[in-house]
Order: structure tokens, then sequence, then C-alpha cells
């Protein structure tokens, strides 16, 4: 059983991560850099230590400090959250070769989705299906145009280390091809130092569905349904629903199936996240997330089960303490990222909080560490709060999530607030009707 938890990161997550650990009766260590001194994670964990300077290659990203924080207080496991090294399997794998217990996956596992090209491969051989697109990393030009050609205009060159919605361009044409591919890998080498890079179909319409799943290392693996996170801008998610509209109970248990199974031959341990492009009623696989993601908390509202709590208990050796059978799903929830950010330019918007009003009522619930007087330093993601609404169904989600919106009060910064409660109030979304592409449209439509 784990007794001390060292928490690796910072904001809601690290709150959201130190809240599981108080209800397992578990110590927690909170790290910071000297930006984030009177942070709320600061204050709330039982212990704290200083891990560097604002900048995060010299605090969150600190490798040496952060397990020397870890081996100073006597914690016996890390964990990540999301972001900063999540998803970094030499931090995995140094963590445990201190003698601590990381909270995710093994190294191995965290390494082959880490490389897109190398998940993809490996999900296809499980036979879930994939977008179509190369085998490996392109290595010729006229090699790749052929494929492109054979595949079909438009094609996605996509960076094999990408993450956070960068280091992917478009090719509408052969004559496109030769550029977008140079942009491709010279933005890849520059953002993931690795010019390593694949081609996919460009998917015109589709939706983004991603599914949830969680495994012991006793064989057990259960997945929690899906989430739709279509509505995104430049590819990053700002609004996520549960369930998807699109996916009805049978596709949902016989899909469910096949990736708990593909899960359980790799031998996957921990929580992560398959996720699919959804077009003409299929699902193609795209990457896994190997970590906590940011909107698993509709899962949580929908399932009743504390995701993190489970995660913490398996790194810890437990046994998963449901089966499939026993998830049973309620309702709908939504949950609006609120970042501090112009919500028409989506600018960073960095500041002190002067007024904070949190909403409240039935099926509400924000997860974020503001607070009147803290300080948002431009240094670090701009996600500020998470607003997660449940109701008895969409609708009744909407109207609530309508309601919340507006008692949300937060001032000093920019923040999204009022795209949100733009969408909330926009007829395609009530009536569901969205793909990845609605949030840009939307926005031409008002330039
Ligand atoms: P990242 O790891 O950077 O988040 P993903 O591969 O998960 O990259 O893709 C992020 C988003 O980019 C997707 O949710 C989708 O909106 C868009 N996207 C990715 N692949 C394709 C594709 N083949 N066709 C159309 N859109 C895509």
């Amino acid at each position: 059983m784990i007794k001390k938890v060292l928490i690796a990161n910072r904001g809601e997550i690290a709150l959201r991560i130190l809240r599981a650990c108080k209800d397992l009766g578990i110590q927690t260590v909170a790290v910071h850099s000297t930006a984030d001194e009177e942070a709320m994670h600061v204050r709330l964990a039982d212990e704290s230590v200083c891990i560097g300077p604002p900048p995060v290659r010299e605090s969150y990203l600190n490798i040496p400090a952060i397990i020397s924080a870890a081996c100073i207080t006597g914690a016996d496991a890390i964990h990540p959250g999301f972001g900063f090294l999540s998803e970094n399997a030499t931090f995995a794998h140094m963590v445990e070769e201190h003698g601590l217990i990381f909270i995710g996956p093994k190294a191995d596992h965290i390494a082959m989705m880490g490389d897109k090209i190398m998940a993809k491969k490996t999900i296809a051989r499980l036979e879930l299906p994939t977008v179509p697109g190369s085998d490996g990393a392109l290595t010729k030009i006229d090699k790749a145009i052929k494929l492109a050609e054979e595949i079909g205009f438009p094609v996605l060159i996509k960076a094999a280390g990408g993450g956070g919605g960068r280091g992917m361009k478009i090719a509408r044409s052969k004559d496109d091809f030769i550029t977008s591919y140079e942009m491709a890998r010279h933005e890849a080498n520059i953002s993931f130092g690795n010019d390593r890079v694949y081609l996919e179909k460009y998917l015109e319409n589709p939706r983004h569905i991603e599914f949830q799943i969680i495994a012991d290392k006793y064989g057990n693996a259960v997945h929690l349904g899906e989430r739709d996170c279509s509505m995104q801008r430049r590819n990053q998610k700002i609004w996520e629903e549960a369930p998807s509209t699109v996916l009805d109970s049978k596709f949902r248990d016989e899909f469910g199936n096949k990736i708990t199974k593909a899960i359980s031959a790799i031998g996957y341990i921990g929580v992560g996240t398959l996720e699919f492009l959804y077009e003409k009623g299929q699902l193609y696989f795209i990457e896994m997330n190997t970590r906590i993601q940011v909107e698993h908390p509709i899962t949580e509202m929908i399932t009743g089960i504390d995701i993190v709590r489970e995660q913490i208990l398996i790194a810890g050796g437990e046994k998963l303490s449901f089966k499939q059978n026993d998830i049973k799903f309620h309702g709908h929830a939504i949950e609006c990222r609120i970042n501090a950010e112009n919500p028409d330019t989506y600018m960073p918007s960095a500041g002190v909080i002067k007024n904070y009003h949190c909403p409240g009522g039935p099926g509400v619930r924000v997860d974020s560490a503001l607070y009147e007087g803290c300080k948002i330093p431009p240094y670090y993601d701009s996600l500020i709060a998470k607003l997660i609404i449940h109701g008895y169904n969409r609708q009744h989600c909407l109207a609530r999530l309508r309601r919340a919106l507006g008692e949300y009060v937060i001032s000093g910064v920019d923040t999204l607030i009022p795209l949100h409660l733009k969408l909330a109030n926009n007829q395609n979304i009530i009536n569901a009707d969205f793909n990845i592409h609605f949030l840009e449209k939307l926005s031409e439509k008002t330039d």
C-alpha cells in the first residue's frame, strides 16, 4: 500500500490527485516552482518542496530535483498528472530505479505509445481499425507522394513524436506535398527533437471519440465508455461530452470489449485512453495517451467511478474492484475547459484573480485551484478551471451548464467562459450536430 505520494504537477490536476490521496489516507508532497509558492496545491499538501525557478525546464521538468524531493521527503510513489513528465518513459524508468512507484503504466508501454508510428502498428496488429496511412515513417519523398496518391488527397503528415495538436500538416494535392512534408519534418524536429513523420488519410468531417480504459496487473481490463472531444481549437480540446451521441450501447459494448482485449494482450497496466476518429459509422485509431486525461471527470460523472483513486490503488498493486458488468452509464456529462485566454483570439492571459465566484447546485462540479488573489503566471498551460456538469440526459445537462456558466465569475484575467456560453446556446450544439471543424467554422463566421 502506498503511504506518501509526491505529486509532480501543478494547478487543478495536482489538486485532483491530492484529493484522491486524502480520500485514501495517503500523505501528499507538493512540488512547486518559485512562481507557485502560494498556489493552492502547495497550501493543501502535507509537505511541499520548491524545485526551481519558473521555467518548466528548471522546475516541473527537472527530473533530478523531483526525484530528490521524493527521496528527501520519504515519498514512496510519484504521480505525474498530465503534461510535464507524464509521458516521459525515461522519467518513469528513473522513478522505478530509485525504488519508487511510478503511478502510471510501465516505461515500455509509455515508450511504445509515445511513438505514434509504433502505437498505430501495435493497435493494427491487435485488429483494431486505424486511420489508413503509411506503414511506418516516411523515408523517400517520391515513395511518399505515390502513397498519398494511392490513399487519395487530402492527406495529413504527422510527427511520430507529436502531441498537443502540434506537428501536423495537411497536403491537399501533389503540389502541396513537398512543402507540407518539409514543414512537418522541420516543426517535428524543433518541437519534439525527432523529425520522423508519417502519413494519414485526412478525414474531412470526423468526430473525435476516445475510450477510457483501466487495467490492473492481474490481467483485469475494463473500459469506461467513450467521450466525444470534437469541440477543438487548433486540434486541442476545449469542450468534452460523455457519452457520445453517435454510438449506441451495442456498438459501445462490442467495440469496448475489443479494446479491453487489445489492452490485455499487450499487458498494459494503469489508466489510458485510446483516441479514434469517427466517420460514417466507423472508428479509426489515431493514438493512445498513457496517463490520466484532462477530461476524465465526465467519465467519472456518468460511471460513478473515481478514476484517479483507482489509478493510485492499481499502482499500489491492488486488484480492480469492479468488472465490466458492474459498469453502468448514467445520464450525460459535459466538461468546459476554462482557459485563461481571450475567448476570440485564444491569446493566453496572465494576471491576478480579482473576483472569484464558483457556481454550484445540482449536477455541478468544478475542478480548479483558483482563489481570489491567486496569481496566474505566464509560464504554464492556460487551463485554470474545469466546469463539469452532469444531467439526466443531454438537454438537462445543457440547461444546467447554461445556469452554471451564468453564475461563474472570474475577473482579473480573460477566460473562455463567454465562448462556452455561446456554445451552450448554439442550436447546432443543442442538436448535437458538430464535428472537429465546428469551432473553426464558427469563428470564421464571426470574423
Ligand atoms: P495530438 O497528439 O497532437 O493531440 P492527435 O493525433 O491526437 O494529435 O490528433 C489531434 C486532433 O487532430 C484530432 O482530435 C483531430 O481533430 C485532428 N486529426 C488528427 N488526425 C487526423 C486525421 N487523420 N484526419 C483529420 N483530422 C485529424
